[in-house]
């Protein structure tokens, strides 16, 4: 060790260098996310191993791994059944055999009768009697004594073997005291250990340490980890905040004439939510710094009135506003809606796909650029490179998790006068609030938890394919009835081929079967055209029955329709079924949803139609959700570009969470360089994700 990081240490200032990491290894390290002492102290076990106590051969029991101090009888290279190193050993009470198929020659030169030997692994009953294969072994004298503290097992890497990064840690921990970010105060009244002393404990958990709670991450050693990291990422946020504060936006001020015009002309009133999330964005329009808010709402609550409201808006002021939409079936839906409530108005609406004529797009674009249309929608087409909005003051994205980073930025540099426009993203996908607080921290939420009045309760059905003769009964019925029906074809996740060939087989098998019914067929394959004008026959009832792929899944919105199948259901994700189902229910029709399950179910399969059956409450169903699947996979999530957290877990976590959100707020003003230490040590390099 070199004598000034000697000194350092010994004076108690951390030292910062890496401890004998050249340029090979310190790759490897890279390749596990180490890029420096404090990645390196951070790089925690991921288990124990117990090796502070011997077994006796004859205490073990099958299947529970130990360790055990033996001798070593005799060694040979046997060749039945195959080539292999056995060794046969002993301790006071038994015996054993070892057995490795693979070694090298200096194992076996390690293996010499007498020599004594610490072994780790299960012994079973095999070919030899009691043996264990492969046991991870260690040459030691008679008397060495055992360790006092659990082994770490860390994560590692190809090349680079787990005792030499034991090694590396240790030899850092040895000279590095790890500098505690938060003030002793707060430490104390939280009830938080330090921070050197949580990693020093993880590292090498004292011999009273209660395994379990080393295990399932609750030790105190834990929580103050997980704290701290929870704390680095609302801190970081926040950041990203303050930052979106500083930067310039049209102030939208508006007389309020047309979107009260808007309002007076609509059949229904707004629901209290509506309002209250439409004051809020009004609010923020006003602002002279950029809106960016998330509008929530389960699918049906209504926030495509909100959106146009905004836009509406946006024109009074003056200014353009623009919306985006994934699909161009959705994207049509909102312009239609628009085309019929903003031209009486007086407001122009422009439409721009990417499937249009070039002449009509070319139309489209100069109505745009010469200001004459205030409003556009459209797909990502609305982003493409020639399309200019002059005066862009608000842009607003549907099912904003559909898009990526990029794109959702993309509309953001479309500001005028080097302002950014406000930006209003909606979603139908709940995100339980555990989620919200991390992911989403940076934004602000309007909420509609509200459903328009005059809805009747969707009724689930879960029903096995033996009945579907039953199925296509009721369809009947219910369309001779005057009602519409969606059947949503299976979803083959390997192949979109398959996926096609499956619609167009169900769509012949239920037009045949119901010959007295118009039936659709809408599938992501066909052409703009085709897909619109079947849509447009659906909508004016002119097709009773439309058989689709998940093409439908957001946004399509037919009061009339009030029956929904979806076969093979169990291949669904909650989210998709929950949109699915919510494509009906959306006017006064009592209506039905009937999931078709294929037997055998899958556990998770079960799970899942147990929580959809169960729940129609949306927040319901993502809290489940991300119980099933952990919030790593959760849409959008990692698209919001937010660091994934690696120890702290949101749902078991949640509490810690809430307290790091009040902290990060006092430090950030308080103690800003505790708050630049925390960023540094958890998020060095990486928070330039935060940005977008
Ligand atoms: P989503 O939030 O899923 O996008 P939509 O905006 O498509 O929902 O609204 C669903 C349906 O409810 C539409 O037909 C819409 O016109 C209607 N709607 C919206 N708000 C109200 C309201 N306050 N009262 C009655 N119907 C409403
Ligand atoms: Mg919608």
């Amino acid at each position: 060790m070199p004598a000034s990081v000697e000194r350092a240490a010994a004076a108690g200032a951390p030292a910062r260098g890496w401890v004998g990491v050249g340029p090979q290894l310190a790759g490897r390290l890279a390749k596990l996310d180490i890029r420096g002492p404090d990645d390196l102290l951070l790089h925690l076990p991921l288990r124990y191993e117990d090796e502070t106590r011997l077994t006796r051969i004859r205490d073990a029991r099958p299947g529970v791994a130990g360790q055990f101090q033996v001798q070593v009888l005799s060694t040979e290279i046997s060749a039945r059944p195959r080539r292999q190193l056995v060794a046969r050993v002993e301790d006071a009470s038994g015996g054993l055999v070892l057995r490795f198929l693979n070694f090298y020659p200096s194992l076996q030169k390690q293996l010499v009768p007498g020599a004594w030997l610490r072994i780790f692994g299960e012994v079973r009953d095999g070919f030899f009697g009691a043996e264990m294969i492969h046991p991870r072994l260690r040459v030691v004298s008679e008397d060495e004594p055992l360790p006092d503290s659990l082994t770490p097992i860390y994560p590692t890497t190809a090349g680079l073997a787990q005792s030499a990064l034991r090694k590396l840690i240790d030899r850092q921990l040895r000279v590095d005291r790890v500098a505690e970010p938060l003030p002793p105060m707060l430490l104390e009244r939280l009830g938080l250990m330090g921070f050197d002393a949580a990693l020093r404990t993880l590292h090498h958990p004292p011999p009273d340490a209660d395994p379990a709670a080393l295990e399932d991450r609750s030790h105190p050693a834990w929580q103050r980890i997980k704290f701290d990291e929870v704390l680095a990422q609302q801190i970081s946020l926040r950041r990203a905040y303050a930052a979106r504060r500083q930067r310039n936006a049209p102030q939208l001020v508006a007389t309020g004439a047309l979107t009260g015009a808007l309002l007076d002309s609509l059949p229904f009133t707004l629901t209290g939510a509506q309002q209250r999330a439409w004051g809020e964005i009004a609010t923020d329009l006003a602002s002279p710094h950029p809106m960016q808010r998330l509008l929530q709402g389960d699918v049906g609550s209504g926030k495509t009135i909100v959106a146009a409201l905004a836009m509406l808006h946006a024109a009074e002021a003056g200014f353009q506003a623009a919306l985006m939409a994934p699909t161009e079936i959705l994207a049509e839906q909102h312009y239609l809606k628009l085309a019929e409530w903003l031209p009486p108005l007086g407001i122009q609406v422009a439409w721009l796909s990417g499937s249009q004529k070039k002449r009509e797009r070319t139309a489209m674009q100069a109505l745009l650029a010469s200001g004459e249309a205030m409003l556009a929608v459209g797909t990502h087409a609305l982003i493409e490179d020639p399309v200019a909005f002059p005066r862009l003051g608000l842009a607003v994205v549907d099912e904003q998790h559909r898009f990526g980073v990029r794109q959702r930025l993309s509309l953001r540099e479309k500001g005028f006068d080097g302002a950014s426009p406000h930006m209003l993203m909606m979603s139908a996908t709940p995100i339980p609030r555990t989620l919200a607080m991390s992911y989403y921290a940076d934004l602000d939420v309007s909420v509609l938890d509200e459903l328009p009045p005059g809805r009747t309760p969707i009724v689930t059905k879960l029903v096995s394919d033996a009945r579907r003769e039953e199925v296509i009964a009721r369809v009947r019925d219910a369309c001779v009835a005057g009602r519409q029906a969606y059947w949503v074809c299976p979803l083959i996740e390997e192949s979109e081929a398959l996926q096609l060939q499956t619609a167009t087989e169900t769509f012949e098998v239920l037009a045949a079967a119901l010959p007295a019914l118009r039936v659709g067929l809408l599938h992501g394959r066909m052409k703009p055209a085709e897909k619109a004008a079947t849509m447009a026959a659906f909508v004016a009832g002119e097709l009773q029955l439309l058989v689709a792929t998940t093409v439908i899944e957001v946004g399509v919105d037919v009061p009339n329709a009030s029956m929904m199948v979806i076969e093979h259901a169990e291949r669904f994700g909650l989210a998709q079924l929950h949109q699915l189902r919510g494509r009906v229910g959306r006017g006064s029709a009592e209506s039905v949803c009937i999931l078709i399950y294929a037997q055998p179910l899958s556990q998770t399969g079960r799970q899942r139609l147990k929580v959809i059956f169960e729940h129609t409450d949306g927040f319901e169903i993502a809290r489940e959700d991300l119980h099933l699947r952990g919030p790593g996979e959760f849409v959008g999530a990692r698209q919001s570009g937010v660091p994934l957290l690696r120890f702290a877990d949101l749902e078991a976590d949640a509490a810690l969470v809430e307290t790091a959100r009040k902290v990060a707020e006092r430090l950030q003003t308080e103690a800003p360089q505790r708050a630049d230490m925390l960023l540094s040590r958890w998020f060095a390099g990486r928070e330039g994700l935060l940005r977008a």
